[in-house]
């Protein structure tokens, strides 16, 4: 398997190269030459495999012999550890709980295959030491910071804007020491993100360290998101019904992710993708027009994102057709104030607590079936982030049910350790030669 530049179809790297650049040599993402198929056997059986060998069918044809298969079923049993169950809310509306793994959100799963890889890439030999730099306003940095704890060949760089993330966010981020650096900057997300971005193209930095970076433009983190949209269905009930995911969208790699498993052969009737008032996707998927608008702050914050990276993945996946593309995906966006309604809605009549994040997707699947003439349709929305890590936004009177100690202790009595930069370039390169 070969992956092309979106931008420059000549530049064709195999999975280790593109895994260790990240970004294409043209500034692009990259994105498999051909997209393997699942069977329809393989589907009609699914019951009968287990969940390591479900991931392992789907990710294999995608990096074949790049990672010796002992090791890739390894990475695989290290990063499926946690549960990621599949619930009904009420009749034909499930909840897939993307939150049990280390840092609360589906960011772990992600992080951790990627981890595993890279440690492999490592050992090899091929490259001695790497870094990764990441700028964080919340959810990423804690995640990447945890799937590479005691990788020892990998060092963790976590950029976040001071007093900016939530209280839990930032213990999860600066308690873990050993390979992770927590830097906390007296700036915006924004400030982070250009002091990482302008260190990338700096001659002088990378002639002493090999940068990469971990969002989800890097197909390790991206690709084996594709699992949990495979271990729904296993899960699912109905599986001759018209199957319609809804995921709670920012940089669209989740939704990227599930759109590429369908084209693999999952049974996938219909996706929904659900914004808050950042709302680039929805207008383009109503006007045709792609124009994005400044960054609005909102209670669903790891979604705060107006040109979301991954969207050229899925337009391309869809051939750069708007027809095409509006018959598989629909797409609404939602206020804070539709957000906090939503949380108390669900938990008075089905008992079931949202996060914001889950919230927009909860309501996004609402949103579409309201309109929608076919019948026999189950629903499952994603639910990326547990509704602890978002306390503080959740409606006052509503806190007192959200419980779940065991995760806040273990993250609460911990001591904070963090180094302050300003938001100078020029302090922060000195900082990152030096140490
Ligand atoms: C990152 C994140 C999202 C957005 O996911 P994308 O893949 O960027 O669309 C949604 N919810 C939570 C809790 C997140 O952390």
């Amino acid at each position: 398997m070969l992956y092309q530049s979106l931008k420059n179809s000549q530049y064709q790297v195999n999975f280790y190269q593109a895994v260790i650049q990240g970004l294409s040599p043209d500034k692009s993402l990259y994105f498999p030459n051909t997209i393997p198929k699942i069977s329809k056997e393989w589907i009609k059986n699914i019951l009968k495999y287990d969940i390591q060998k479900i991931a392992f069918d789907i990710i294999y044809p995608y990096i074949e012999n790049i990672i010796p298969s002992k090791i890739l079923e390894s990475i695989i049993e290290k990063t499926l550890y946690f549960p990621i169950p599949l619930k009904r809310v009420y009749n034909k509306t499930y909840v897939l709980e993307l939150f049990h793994g280390p840092t609360l959100s589906f960011k772990d799963i992600g992080a951790k295959f990627m981890a595993g890889c890279l440690e492999y890439f490592l050992q090899k030999g091929e490259n001695q030491q790497i870094t990764i730099l990441v700028a964080t306003s919340g959810d990423t940095g804690s995640a990447v910071a945890h799937g590479f704890y005691g990788v020892s060949s990998v060092e963790v760089i976590i950029l976040y804007p001071s007093g900016r993330v939530s209280n839990l966010q930032e213990k999860q981020l600066t308690t873990l020491g050993n390979n992770i650096t927590a830097l906390e900057i007296l700036g915006t997300f924004d400030d982070c993100q250009n002091l990482v971005k302008t260190a990338f193209l700096d001659k002088t930095i990378q002639k002493k360290r090999t940068l990469t970076s971990a969002n989800s433009i890097n197909i390790a983190r991206w690709l084996p998101q594709m699992f949990y949209y495979f271990l729904a269905y296993q899960q699912l009930k109905e599986k001759d019904s018209k199957i319609i995911f809804s995921v709670p969208s920012g940089n669209f790699g989740n939704l990227c992710s599930g759109m590429l498993a369908a084209k693999m052969g999952l049974p996938v009737y219909h996706f929904i993708a659900g914004t808050n008032i950042n709302d680039t996707i929805p207008r383009f998927l109503k006007s045709g027009k792609y124009y994005p608008r400044p960054t609005h702050i909102t209670l669903s914050n790891a979604m705060d994102i107006s040109n979301p990276s991954n969207f050229s993945r899925i337009w391309h996946l869809y051939e750069k057709n708007l027809f095409k593309l509006q018959k598989k995906l629909s797409s609404y966006s939602f206020t804070d104030d539709n957000v906090l309604e939503a949380i108390k809605d669900v938990w008075k009549e089905y008992n079931y607590m949202l996060d914001p994040h889950g919230a927009i997707g909860y309501m996004a699947l609402q949103e579409y079936l309201k309109y929608s003439k076919d019948s026999d349709v189950t629903g499952i929305f994603l639910e990326t982030a547990h509704p602890i890590k978002f306390f503080d936004k959740t409606p006052k009177i509503l806190q007192k049910n959200i419980s779940d100690n065991q995760f806040l202790n273990k993250f609460l009595n911990k001591e904070k350790k963090s180094i302050i930069l300003t938001n100078d370039y020029k302090k922060f390169k000195e900082w990152l030669l030096k140490k």
